[in-house]
């Protein structure tokens, strides 16, 4: 899919004009620069970790509740950088929306800021092949009306695939220097767990959601 096919394909997702997002989509990497002191990345699975919802394939944004005390157990671990990933596969076979989806995640950004904690960026896959990966980049939120959304296409990416994981590590080199950065993946599932695992050149440290809140909560 060339570019404007896939700025026409998402303009019809959130039901907006295709000028509307132009400006939204970067085909580039985010630059970061390296820190200089040691730093922790923690990265949470959304659903059973960061919040709960009724349903599986919930689409009311507002019914997403926070774990009982994941919000505590963060602060407790104090992470210099948040960042979620997620399986959406229900995208794909039409149990929600693109745009739906992007309104869950902006909502779920709303209620951790609420409590002080800013989530940098959150990952999704959209299909249940794995083949495409969203990033909504949280941290440029005040730069522009929409947080900026970038899209990925190299496969690997549904849980337990690597590649969000895999993609989170080439935007944060240091996460391969444990000299300087913390990375921890807390997650609820197998899927999460297996990915970490799958992690090249080195598994993630993992830990299960429940183990995290009862160690920091
Ligand atoms: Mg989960």
């Amino acid at each position: 899919m060339n570019s404007e096919l896939r700025l026409a394909v998402l303009a019809t997702a959130l039901k907006v004009s295709f000028s509307e997002i132009q400006h939204l989509i970067r085909h580039t990497g985010v630059d970061r620069s390296i820190p200089t002191q040691l730093v922790k990345i923690l990265i949470c699975d959304k659903d059973g970790t960061l919040v709960r919802t009724p349903e599986k394939f919930s689409v009311d944004p507002t019914a997403q509740q926070f774990t009982p005390g994941m919000v505590q157990a963060i602060k407790n671990y104090v992470p210099h950088t948040l960042l979620v990933i997620s399986n959406q596969g229900g995208i794909s076979i039409g149990q929600k929306t693109l745009g739906e989806t992007l309104v869950e995640l902006e909502y779920l950004w709303e209620m951790f800021t609420a409590k002080s904690i800013p989530i940098f960026a959150a990952y999704f896959c959209p299909d249940m092949m794995g083949r495409f990966c969203y990033q909504i980049d949280f941290e440029a939120k005040w730069e522009q009306e929409l947080p900026p959304l970038l899209m990925y296409e190299q496969g690997n990416y549904r849980k337990p695939q690597p590649g969000m994981l895999q993609l989170i590590q080439a935007q944060y080199p240091e996460i391969l220097n444990p000299e300087v950065a913390e990375v921890l993946y807390v997650g609820d599932r197998v899927d999460d767990e297996q990915a970490a695992a799958q992690v090249q050149p080195n598994p993630l440290p993992f830990m299960w959601v429940d183990q995290f809140i009862q160690k920091y909560g």
